[in-house]
Order: C-alpha cells, then structure tokens, then sequence
C-alpha cells in the first residue's frame, strides 16, 4: 500500500490518527481520570504506612548505601535468579521490556503533549525515531515473550513454591487454597500478554496503511503487517482495524494503569521500594525497642504496632513462595509459611486500609486526621489469623529473608510478633519455664553457674581465669559447650587445641553468662538486655585481643547485637580461629584423614555471618573429601534449635527439621561423617541419626574432633611434615 501521509517523508508517526478534536479531549478526560484512580491508589496505602509506629525506619545516613544496594539488585535481578534461573530470565525480559515500553510512553507524551502542542517543536522524528522505533520493537519481543516463559511455568511446570495452599488452614476452610489469588495471577499476566501484542497488531495496521519504508527498525511491526495484509483487508476494512485496536489497546494501557495500586501490579512500586528500605542486617541484628516506644506495649500486637518498613513490605509480596519453599517449619509440617504470614497480615492491613476512605486518606497525608489510627488497631495474633502455633514455630533461621526476592523482612516480623505474645504472657509453658531458668540462673541448663567451667577439670593443664589475667582471646564458650555433655567433649577437645597451638586464652567462668541470642529470638527482649548488659559488664573488666566462641548463635549476638548495648570486639566462631592456626602452621593436620564427609552450615554461622568458607578449608587442609548436600550454604536447612525452639518439644509424630537433613545427607550415599560445627548441632543431630532410624549408616563428629585426630595422627607417607 503506497502512502500518502507527509509523515512517512519525515520518518515519524502520527499519534492521534484521523482523530477529531473532540476524541483527542475525550481521550485526555480518560488519561487524567486513570492517573487520579492511580494517585488514590498509590495514597491509601501510603496513608496507612505513615500510621505505623515501631523502629525500623532506616536512619537517614543509611539511605544512600541502601538506595545503591537496591538499585543494584533491581537492576541486576540477583534477589530474583537466585536458585531459579528460568524466572530471573523470565523476569528480566517482562522487567526490561516493560520499563523501556513505559519510558517510550512518556517520551511520546513529551513530545505530543509538551514539546509540540506548546513550542511547536517535533523532536519524535529522523534518526531519533528510529532508534526509538527498533529499540521498542525488541524490548516488547522480551516482554512478550518473558510473560509466556511465566505462563507455561504457571500451567505446565507448576512448581510446588506457586502453590497457595496455607499449611496453617485445614482443607475446607474458606482461606486454605487461596484461589483468588491465582485468578488475581493469571489476570495480571494476560494484561501484560495482550497489551504486548495488541501494540504489535496496532503497529502492524500501521505500516500495513502507511508503509513508511523503513521496515527494518519496526521488524516485528512488519510481521505483523503481514498478517493484516495476508488477511486480505481493504483501505476501509485497515482503517476500521487501525481505529479499534488503537482504542482497544489505549483502554487497556490506561485501565491497567489505573490498576496498578489495587492488583498483583503493584509489586512493581512496592517490591522496588522495600529493595531499596530493606535492613542489610536483617535478621542478624534484631531492632531494640526504641527509647520513644519505651513505656508502650512490646511488638507487633496490632497493625499500628508495625513499623512504615514492614507495613509497606506486606504489599511488597509478589507470592513468588521462594520463602515458603526455604522454610524448615513448613518443609516438615509446621502450620507456618512466611509467605501466608506475610499475605495474612496483609489482608489484614488491606481490610483496615479499605476502611479508612477517601476521607480518611485525605486526612492521614495532611495531617488532619488526629484519630484515625483506630483502623489499624486490629490484633495481628487469633484463631482466624496468623495463629499462635504459627508464631512459635519459627525457627528465626533467616532462611525466609535470604530466599525473598524482594526484601521482606519475616523473620524480623514474626518476632516482634513473639516480644508481644511474651509480654502477654502467651507462650508455651516449656519455653516460659526456660526462659525462667535462664534468668536464674543465667544459663538455659538451669545448672549452678559455678559449674560453668567444670568442664576444665578433666584437662590435664590450668585454663586461664581470663577475668584475673589479660590473655590474648577470650574464648566465650557457650550454654551448650559448657554444660551439655556430649559437647563437653568437644569443648575439651577445642582446649587442647588451644593448648597445643600455645594459644594464649582464657575463659569466664562462673562470669559468663547465656549470650542472649535465643532470648532475644523468642521476644524476651528485657531479659536479652539484662544478659547482655552482664556479659558486656564482665568482658568490659577483662583484657584480650579477641573473643573466640564455639557457639554460632553467641557469635551472631556478640559480634552484630552487642554493639549498640556498648560491648564492641573482634568476635570469631572457633572455626575461622582453627583455620589461621593451621595456616599458620600452628596446627599440624596436613592430608591426614581420608573420609568422606558431608558438613551442615549452622544457620547462626552462615546465614547471618557468612561463616562458609573456613569450615570447608579446614576439611580441605584435613584431606577429607566434602560432598555437598543440595541444601547447603545459604540454603542450608535448620537443624530446629533456632529461634529458641530448642526449648520448645515439636509434637509428637511431627518430622523433625534434623531427621529431615539426616535423610537428605544418607541420601547422599556411603558417608564416614556427618561434620557440624555448633554445639547445638551435635544435640539435634546426634539424636536425629537415632531417632530417625538411620544410626548403622551416618554417624556424627564436630570439626574440632576432626581436627584433634588429624593433629594426633601419623603424617601421611610422602608428607613434608
Ligand atoms: S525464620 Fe526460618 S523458620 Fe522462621 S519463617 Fe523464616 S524460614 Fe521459616
Ligand atoms: S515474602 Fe518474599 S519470598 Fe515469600 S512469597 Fe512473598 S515475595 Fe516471595
């Protein structure tokens, strides 16, 4: 078809073709009305932010780092790809595609709407629109084609994260398969599908009618030509065509537009936003209660208790289940997933959001509105919304907040949901009576705390009284180290390490007391404090260089926590310590043992401190062979002591997190050793390997066992040593 428009001589486009003045201000009318339902829509949640109390409003000197760290991951996709490569393709071509899409809308809008209509001047035309024009032509090519990797995911792969059934509902409860949520799904990538190929079909009319000439920076708009041509259209039957789809695709942008506050669309502001006010330290270091809050209820007990950060995080759940599929509790059969945590508190909010109105929506951004937090006064913790047993079955490993593409910060939340129940009293007996103990006596054991250190007795050299003598590392040895009898003998064994590397060190004795960091994980947070500010009191009055400890939940606690309470040092977990001392040739061990070993990363270790590298270089420097578990690393799976449940008895006939790990390394095939290197997993893991029936094929050692028997075996032939 041979053009006739001048604009196919100045290589551009018209926007508003064959349009009467009166259609071009009825559709204005539509854009303005769409971008009002979008400001309102992007206000009311805003709105209810703003209402949130609590501390964990990133400080202003933190905002930069962090708006480049979640640029980055944005930007990059890592949060996305990580352990599932095919959605962070997927993902990135609907992300990219979108975004360019989006950006070319504006430019357009500029140039129509500002740049011509009131200066007259045309830049959308030469070299500039073509560059435009190819360069939305393939990005609209990974739009589409993102949204279809997604669908054929959703309907044909279906992988179990993508499954909304709540672990916390029985089967005929009106809340357990959550299957709005899967029509609210499929309605958002549909949009996506067909406003992607609707502005194909509309460029294809296009070019069909005007045929600029310049086919090859509007290839797929080409194609699509084809096909209009192909079906054999006349100039009236292209020109009905070019009309409808242009009206059809317009509606939908600006309806989708308008959407994007109140559907599945709006994760596109609210999961960049939580990227960008996600807490780096998260999990690692839990938030005091801050001094303005003092004299106030502790924790999440209503919404208004949230703080900002983690009201806006509720919105920013895409359901992708990347935390569900990573959660021990809910792997082994626990009523909790953090994702229905997380979507249940949100309903919540959505309720008490949608109650505010216009009114007080309004009210709330202009600070009119002095009473209207009564909306957001509704108790979080309840039979019909997240329960009680949900709350306690967290293990607080962090699991959920390193697999959340999107910055959310469960397992934070779910504590601040235990300090309230602890504060009413609402916990179970087991754990109340151990946190009674603890505060006796200052250990969970209950045991005198002159028995702290009889562990020393059976050494045949002095352990240093490191509160009577300076010593180079002050070696905070822990509940279970020191009272537990099995991981007394690693303790002695740790000792005579020491000893045999002239390490100078010494211990506290009756002076230390439990770190805090399970207290302060189940939400007794007054008791975390008191503990601290003891052991920060002791260590303060002592002289070291270091502190070394065998217990990766007191290293989490002393080296991120303790800080802001006034107690700053170098802390190490004893494998990192073990580790310079082989290199430095302190700690002969060379090649000297041949087994095959799988190695568990203690959550404690290596979610929240990184602690991965040290223990697997040791089993190098030993000349044991490692075979990986598939969970291993940042997706280790917890052993269930964490977060205090080690206190609390798992219901009889559940699956144990530990056997479950037990199975996942017997499944590995013939293995000498299972390796740990915390000493509540030498308590949970060697009970698991009986009780889960698998005693004949796996048994457990600590890393310093391993290390003690190399030191004391024969060098192997050929051996420098
Ligand atoms: S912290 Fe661990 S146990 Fe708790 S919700 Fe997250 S993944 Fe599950
Ligand atoms: S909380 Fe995060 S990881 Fe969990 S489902 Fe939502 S977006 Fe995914």
């Amino acid at each position: 078809m041979t053009s006739t428009l001048p604009f196919a001589a100045e290589k551009t486009r018209e926007v508003f073709w064959h349009f009467s003045t009166g259609l071009e201000i009825f559709w204005y009318c539509l854009a303005v009305a769409s971008v009002l339902v979008f400001a309102y829509g992007v206000a009311r949640p805003v709105s209810k932010y703003v209402r949130g109390r609590g501390g964990n409003v990133p400080p202003r000197s933190e905002l930069p780092g962090r708006l480049r760290t979640g640029l980055r991951t944005i930007a990059s996709h890592a949060s996305i790809r990580m352990r599932d490569p095919y959605v962070g393709w997927a993902h990135r071509g609907i992300f990219y595609g979108f975004v360019t899409l989006f950006i070319g809308t504006v430019i357009l809008a500029i140039n129509t709407d500002v740049t011509e209509r009131f200066f007259g001047w045309r830049f959308f035309k030469g070299d500039f629109y073509l560059g435009y024009s190819i360069v939305l032509d393939v990005l609209g090519l990974a739009l589409v084609a993102g949204v279809i990797a997604m669908m054929v995911r959703r309907r044909l792969i279906r992988p179990r994260k993508l499954d909304y059934t709540r672990p916390d509902r029985e089967p005929g409860d009106e809340q357990y398969d959550r299957r709005t949520y899967r029509i609210g799904d499929w309605t958002f990538v549909w949009i996506l599908l067909v406003l992607g190929v609707t502005g194909y079909l509309l460029e294809g009319v296009r070019v069909a009618m005007d045929n600029p000439g310049y086919n090859e920076f509007s290839p797929l708009g080409w194609v699509a030509a084809q096909v209009w041509l192909g079906l054999g259209f006349g100039e009236g039957g292209l020109t009905v065509v070019r009309h409808s789809v242009w009206w059809f695709h317009a509606l939908l942008a600006i309806s989708f537009v308008a959407a994007i506050p109140f559907t599945k669309a709006t994760h596109m502001l609210t999961s960049s936003a939580s990227l960008v006010l996600k807490d780096p330290m998260a999990g690692k270091r839990l938030r005091g209660i801050p001094e303005e809050h003092a004299e106030e209820p502790a924790g999440y007990s209503t919404l208004r208790d949230f703080s900002p950060v983690h009201l806006l995080q509720l919105d920013a759940c895409t359901k992708c289940g990347k935390c569900h599929e990573a959660c021990p509790a809910n792997a082994t059969g626990r009523p909790l997933s953090p994702r229905d945590v997380v979507l249940e508190l949100r309903e919540q909010a959505n309720v008490a959001s949608r109650a505010m109105g216009v009114g007080g929506v309004l009210g709330t951004l202009m600070h009119s509105d002095d009473d209207g937090n009564g909306v957001l006064d509704v108790r979080v913790v309840g039979e019909d919304r997240v329960r009680e047993e949900t709350v306690w079955s967290c293990m607080q490993c962090n699991a959920c907040v390193e697999a959340c593409p999107v910055g959310i910060e469960q397992a934070p939340i779910i504590n601040q949901m235990r300090r309230a129940l602890v504060e009413e009293g609402e916990m179970p007996s087991n754990l109340q009576s151990t946190l009674q103990v603890i505060q006796k006596s200052g250990n969970s054991f209950g045991e005198n705390k002159r028995r702290r250190g009889r562990w020393t007795r059976e050494l045949d050299f002095e352990v240093t009284d490191a509160r009577k003598e300076p010593v180079d590392v002050l070696w905070f040895v822990g509940d279970y180290a020191s009272f537990d009898p099995r991981s007394q003998k690693v303790t002695q064994s740790l000792a005579r390490l020491f000893h045999a590397a002239e390490v100078d060190f010494g211990i506290l004795y009756e002076g230390e007391r439990n770190a805090g960091n399970d207290v302060r994980r189940v939400g007794e947070e007054g008791l975390f404090e008191a503990l601290a500010e003891e052991n920060i009191e002791t260590l303060g009055s002592c002289e070291f260089k270091r502190i070394v400890t065998s217990d990766p939940h007191s290293l989490n606690t002393l080296r991120n926590e303790y800080p802001e309470l006034g107690g700053s040092w170098d802390v190490a977990h004893h494998t990192a310590f073990l580790l310079e001392l082989i290199e430095a040739g302190k700690l002969d061990v060379a090649g000297r043992l041949d087994y095959k070993v799988t190695y568990h990363d203690p959550c404690y270790l290596g979610r929240h401190n990184g602690g991965y590298d040290a223990p697997r270089a040791i089993l190098e420097a030993l000349g044991c062979t490692l075979v990986e578990m598939p969970r291993n690393r940042d997706n280790s799976f917890c052993c269930g002591a964490g977060g205090g449940r080690i206190w609390i008895p798992d219901e009889p006939g559940q699956e144990r997190p530990s056997e479950n790990r037990i199975r996942e390394a017997v499944d590995l095939g013939e293995l000498d050793y299972f390796v740990v290197a915390c000493p509540k997993d030498v308590t949970m893991y060697e009970d698991a390997i009986k009780t889960s029936g698998h005693a004949e094929q796996i048994e457990l050692r600590e890393l310093t066992e391993l290390i003690e028997e190399a030191v004391g075996a024969p060098a192997p032939v050929g051996s420098a040593a």
